[in-house]
């Protein structure tokens, strides 16, 4: 007689990695699919882009995403929605309540200008992003603006966006779910000279279930 097939468990992970503070990752999400990033020990800005995985032409928009749902800040139930108008995923769980996709990416440009010649030889952001879709055969052209999960950016009185202390505690989390086939890549934010991560980068974890 055969064995029984095993149950199948809607929450077990298919995919669990601790990503090192300062450091990029990637990954595909397959349509429906859920992806969870935690900020494991709070106050962690991860710098996130996507795109389509059968075609790399398409990839995340800030400005459809923010003008589709008519506010200024990304949380649950924002449609993630691409250069193409398509939903690419859509944000089903979040325990911090507001993210960021306005102010862009830390690259070592901009450390020079925000923060002084100085911290020009500082890794950052954009930095990370190059390293990770070099693996997928794209290059500086591909990077646009990317989301910024865990990053408390305010938007003052006078129009101004404000970096200041992140919002998120340990093992906050967000959740998306994959509507189409992804290709995630992140930057686990290494800015040391603003608050986006408590001047203190740290750990997160990546963790895909089936959904
Ligand atoms: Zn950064």
């Amino acid at each position: 007689m055969n064995a029984p097939p095993p149950r199948r468990n809607p929450d077990a992970a298919v995919y669990d990695k601790i990503v090192a503070a300062r450091t990029p990752w990637s990954g595909l999400i397959r349509k429906g699919q859920i992806l969870r990033i935690v900020d494991l020990e709070g106050q962690q800005a991860v710098d996130t882009l996507f795109y389509a995985a059968e075609d790399f032409g398409e990839r995340y928009c800030a400005q459809a995403t923010l003008a589709g749902q008519g506010s200024a800040y990304i949380g649950v139930a924002t449609a993630i929605l691409s250069n193409r108008g398509r939903t690419m995923a859509t944000m089903i769980a979040d325990t911090v309540g507001e993210h960021d996709t306005s102010a862009g990416a830390c690259s070592c440009e901009a450390n020079t200008i925000r923060f002084g010649h100085h911290t020009r030889y500082m890794h950052a952001c954009r930095e990370n992003f190059l390293v990770e879709i070099a693996k997928y055969g794209m290059t500086k052209r591909d990077i646009v603006s990317n989301i910024n999960f865990f990053m408390n950016v305010p938007i003052l009185p006078n129009g101004e966006l404000a970096i200041i202390d992140g919002a998120s505690k340990p093992q906050d989390y967000v959740e998306l779910r994959a509507d189409m086939d992804l290709l995630c890549v992140i930057s686990n934010c290494p800015q040391v000279n603003n608050p986006c991560n408590g001047f203190n980068p740290t750990p997160i974890r990546v963790i895909v279930r089936a959904g």
